[in-house]
């Protein structure tokens, strides 16, 4: 029996976002039960239920464990312990690492990253805190294309995407998704439990051949929900960059998401990582109604595959 969880679904920032009063914010802080108010993104796994693997650590992972039984330390196995075994980097991102600085009170920690990833973080003085002592911090190298089996009988296969390293990592005149598919920056996560096959694109700047072919064997796909628009961004916040240029797929469109994967019909379609600014947040609005007439669910803090 697989078990994967959603823990936090919200873009960086999270939802609502604490500088902006945008309607959507607005309405996510007045009428929570309309508007679900949604933590940054965070996804979970495991292949018995018992021992836990997150999938990157989100700045909101603290208040994910404690909202999420299944991750919290049992008096049954002494004082200091917990259910995660590990964690799994899919980028160098701050809204996908910094949740790592909050698992240190010297907690032995195995991480699995691709050497870049790896090589970004222990670049970063915060994270020697995760060094104090002798095998605190376990690094596992992993790469693009080649699967690992992170514990019991699950598979994971890092999918390449391209993309480059985050702004603080990277030159700044470097362009945001000019990185190669294969470098390490960014991947997805094709995870196999007893045949079933999930895929994990939380940030997609483009659909490949390749990445369709993976999408067509997978029983589910949790895609890139960030923007319903490649404009978005700047009616909110004017200056601001385009979905696409800053390596998201926008939903909407005949070259947005929706349309891309049409005609994908044997996964379930889940979208996560919802910006603040995306219109379909609002359970009301033509474009949430859009997107379940079109055969795709918006996932939401504590969704489990069933
Ligand atoms: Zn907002």
């Amino acid at each position: 029996m697989p078990h994967f969880k959603l823990l936090g679904t919200a873009a960086g920032g999270g939802f609502p976002q604490w500088n902006c009063a945008c309607q959507l914010c607005d309405l996510s802080r007045t009428q929570p039960r309309l508007c679900a108010p949604r933590t940054q993104l965070q996804a979970s796994f495991s292949g018995d239920g018992e021992g836990w693997f997150l999938i990157n650590a989100s700045p909101d992972l603290r208040f994910q464990i404690e909202a999420n039984p299944e991750l919290q330390p049992s008096a049954r196995f002494g004082k200091r312990n917990t259910p995660i075994l590990g964690i799994i980097l899919t980028t160098a991102d701050l809204d996908q690492t910094l949740g790592l600085l909050l698992l240190r009170e010297f907690q032995p920690l195995v991480v699995y990253a691709t050497p870049l990833v790896r090589s970004v973080l222990e670049a970063n003085s915060f994270f020697r805190m995760l060094r104090r002592v002798p095998n605190q911090l376990t690094w596992i190298d992993i790469a693009p294309g080649v699967p690992f089996s992170p514990g019991g009988s699950v598979t994971c296969t890092p999918l390449p995407l391209p993309g480059s390293l985050p702004f603080y990592a990277r030159d700044p005149d470097a362009p945001e998704i000019g990185g190669a598919a294969h470098n390490g920056a960014s991947l997805g996560l094709l995870l196999e439990f007893d045949g079933r096959r999930i895929a994990y694109t939380p940030a997609l700047p483009e659909v490949t051949e390749e990445l369709l072919a993976v999408y067509d064997t997978c029983d589910t796909i949790l895609v890139d929900g960030t923007f319903w628009s490649d404009a978005e961004l700047s009616r909110t916040h004017s200056g601001t960059p385009s979905a696409r240029s800053i390596g998201h797929i926008p939903m909407s469109g005949e070259d947005g998401t929706i349309a891309l994967l049409a005609d994908l019909s044997k996964p379930k379609k889940i979208f996560v990582h919802l910006n603040n600014t995306n219109p379909a947040l609002d359970p009301r609005s033509a474009e949430y109604k859009q997107i379940i007439e079109a055969g795709w669910e918006i996932g939401h803090d504590g969704w489990k595959l069933d």
